[in-house]
């Protein structure tokens, strides 16, 4: 009955299409959806405040699974706590229809905050190493946790405008590339319903607050990440002679690293093989024995990342052995994601549906980007994805930076700082719009669609 209802709904919604000129017909949903979002606004804006000067680092969430629980447990919706460490599901049912699931992060950095806000994280913690570190949601993921919490409440408040079930996860340890698996390994999709698709947003500077953007099919990298340890053999700084220099073997290595990108992999396909930190050494006149460096490798191609992979891995060990290092290094390979896939028919779709929600200039087709995200092991799980970025840039400031053709400060930098309003409230305006045309037929004919390319 439910569906034959709701059947009727949509074709009138379609009718009402056809019938208005977009803009007319968008002006009156977007105001309307805006007024909904003003109702739940402060709670979610206080929400963000709290999380943001109380960050915790990846899988040392728990104060911020414990607030996010609270808040959706209060809003009526069933909640389990401790799923793949400190992961939050929250599951509403609301008759029959499709399963759809919106994801936030809970995670923060160990970045110390230079924005100058009043609200600006003055936290420290203890890594995982033992270091006492400063910590700052520098990615945004409290906005997204705030925008998220806001959303469920609308849900939770218009059971008549959607079917079928809900389930809002509140996922630990993003930055660290193990919260999604370690929900998966914990049941997520076996102790929970397993979702149709899945929905997930990050907030960013590349647009300005208030838009949208979207890309269909590969929407970031593939990420590797490896700890690669050259030894070599200790000695005096004034006789080198006696010694087998480890720190010179390394600078060789990244030297010739940057040959792979540039001399083995085809003109066109994207490779990116940063070494992002060398440790050697304690002291000018010594030549230590071993010397550290972490590298982040970045690929569109399944082949292209083998390749990858297989060179750092062949000049490494070749540079060690030109320089009579006593052991071959050791290359450990401790995180590996794939790219973020957003099926192309589901993403014409949700660009059809915000640019009715938000119109049709604050959604923007974006290029693929570079950094990566676990949200990809869902999708791996076959659950089509839908991933879009959310703009957080100040206009005024976005249209200064542009001018003088500089950037603005990007995520996880000490200086992140999303323009928090308008973007909290697109935010919510745009989960709304997305989950309300997901739940709004039978979970056939959403995976027909889907199947199809409608
Ligand atoms: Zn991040
Ligand atoms: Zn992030």
């Amino acid at each position: 009955m439910r569906q034959a209802e709701s059947r009727f709904g949509f074709f009138a919604v379609l009718i009402l299409l056809i019938q208005l000129p977009v803009g007319a017909q968008s002006a009156n949903q977007q105001s309307l959806a805006s007024k909904e979002v003003d109702s739940v606004y402060s709670d979610a804006h206080a929400l963000y405040l709290d999380l943001h000067q109380h960050p915790e680092l990846s899988s040392h969430e728990t104060q911020t699974a414990a607030k996010l629980a609270e808040h959706l447990r209060s809003l009526g919706y069933e909640v389990t706590e401790h799923v793949g460490g400190t992961g939050v599901v929250a599951v509403m049912k609301n008759g029959a229809g499709p399963t759809v699931t919106l994801r936030t992060e809970l995670d923060a950095l160990p970045v110390e905050e230079k924005t100058g806000l009043a609200y600006a994280s003055k936290v420290r913690a203890k890594d995982d190493a033992g270091r006492d570190v400063p910590v700052m949601h520098a990615c945004g993921h409290d906005l997204h946790m705030a925008a998220i919490i806001g959303t469920a409440a609308i849900m939770a408040h218009s059971k008549d405008s959607w079917h079928g079930t809900l389930i809002i996860i509140g996922q630990p340890a993003e930055e660290t590339i193990g919260g999604a698996k370690a929900m998966i390994a914990d049941g997520l999709f076996t102790r929970f319903p397993k979702p149709d698709v899945a929905v997930a947003m990050h907030v960013g500077n590349t647009l300005v607050a208030g838009q949208v953007g979207i890309v269909p099919g590969i929407y970031n990298t593939n990420a590797d990440s490896l700890k690669i340890t050259i030894f070599g053999k200790g000695g005096h700084g004034s006789a080198p002679n006696t010694a087998i220099d480890p720190i010179v073997i390394a600078a060789r290595t990244i030297l010739a690293l940057q040959t792979i990108a540039s001399r083995e992999v085809k003109p066109g396909e994207m490779a990116v093989v940063t070494v992002g930190y060398i440790n050697a050494g304690t002291k000018n006149n010594i030549i230590p024995d071993h010397a550290e460096m972490g590298l982040t490798v970045r690929t569109r191609n399944a082949d292209v990342r083998k390749q990858v992979l297989a060179a750092i891995d062949r000049i490494t060990k070749a540079e060690a052995e030109a320089a009579g290092a006593p052991r071959p290094p050791e290359i450990d390979h401790y995180e590996g994601t794939d790219l973020v896939y957003n099926d192309p028919a589901l993403a014409m779709r949700m660009k059809v549906v915000l640019q009715v929600a938000l119109g049709k200039d604050n959604v923007v087709m974006e290029e693929p980007i570079t950094a990566s995200e676990d949200f990809s092991y869902f999708v791996e799980q076959g659950v089509p994805g839908f991933y879009f970025s959310l703009g957080g840039a100040d206009p005024e400031k976005f249209a200064a930076a542009k001018a003088s053709g500089t950037m603005l400060p990007s995520n996880h930098s000490p200086l992140f700082a999303p323009d928090v309003d308008p973007a909290l409230h697109i935010g919510i305006e745009a989960e709304v719009a997305v989950l309300r045309n997901l739940l709004s037929g039978s979970a056939d004919d959403l995976r027909k669609g889907i199947a199809e390319g409608k």
